[in-house]
């Protein structure tokens, strides 16, 4: 997968799986532009390291659920290398309750982040693919926006959102040679995930067909072929990336 050439802007790229999506990029070639809301420090470390691969890269920082910030975001990426080719709407954010005891803060505040991040940062880069012809957005759901889990009615709320924001979408600019595709993780291994208790953790190890919790690595791959020219004819899709946990039990 070649991206030589390409503008990238990688959400809540900070950390995390984001971060590891924003190193796969550039390790294909492409400029990119690292957001995050600088908790607890702005992500000049990444920029650092992408900028020693022999990449350009830049922060751009802001709060992906407000509309004002997402137009600066990529109005600065557009003015520091002329355009804007692949957009992952990676950032996301959990309020896990049940929802007998979940409060309107905790359901408003994950779908801002989680849901209305995706249209607002995708309206702002459609304005400019559709203008090059060419682009590719990626967006980060998660499997439990497919099968559902206790404790996160508003995040899977979300992530079932941004499969049908992907599917909408995709059938909007697909005759502009743009793609509009959603990967769904598992249990990946990350600062998410790691706040879960140890024994909850070895729990849903056991229950993963593949035995082991994904990396952020595994998450980045099928990204960085999304956002290629080899996946070009592939658009509206959800790439599930969970070691088998999705494909439920026999009995
Ligand atoms: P993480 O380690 O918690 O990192 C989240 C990133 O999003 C951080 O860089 C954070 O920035 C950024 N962020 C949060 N709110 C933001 C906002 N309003 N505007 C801009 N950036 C914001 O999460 P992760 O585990 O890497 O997850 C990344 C994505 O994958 C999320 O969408 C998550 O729902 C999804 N996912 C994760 C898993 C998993 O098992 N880990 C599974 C399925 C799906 P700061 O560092 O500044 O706070």
């Amino acid at each position: 997968m070649d991206l030589t050439g390409k503008v990238a802007l990688v959400t809540g790229s900070g950390r995390g799986i984001g971060r590891e999506i924003a190193i796969r990029l550039a390790e294909a070639g492409a400029s990119v532009v690292i957001n995050d809301v600088g908790n607890p420090e702005p992500p000049n470390e990444v920029v650092a390291q992408i900028k020693q691969m022999g990449h350009p890269s830049m922060v751009a920082m802001g709060d992906v659920s407000q509309s004002v910030d997402v137009n600066r975001i990529v109005d600065t990426t557009v003015a520091a290398y002329g355009k804007l080719d692949i957009l992952v709407n990676n950032a996301g954010i959990t309020r896990d309750q049940l929802v007998l005891r979940m409060t309107d803060e905790d359901w408003d505040k994950v779908m801002a982040v989680d849901l209305k991040s995706v249209f607002v940062c995708s309206r702002a880069a459609l304005r400019h693919m559709i203008r090059q012809r060419w682009g590719r957005i990626v967006s980060i759901s998660s499997i439990v926006g497919i099968i559902g889990n206790v404790g996160q009615a508003n995040y899977a709320s979300a992530k079932a959102g941004i499969i049908g924001f992907t599917k909408a979408t995709a059938k909007e600019v697909a005759s502009r040679n743009v793609t509009v595709n959603a990967v769904a993780p598992g249990f990946i291994d990350t600062a998410m995930t790691q706040q879960l208790p140890e024994e909850r953790r070895q729990e849903m190890a056991g229950k993963i067909p593949a035995g082991y919790l994904g990396t952020p690595r595994d998450v980045a791959e099928a990204v960085a072929f999304l956002a290629s020219e080899e996946a070009r004819y592939i658009t509206g899709q959800v790439l599930t990336v969970d070691g088998g946990i999705s494909l439920g039990k026999l009995m």
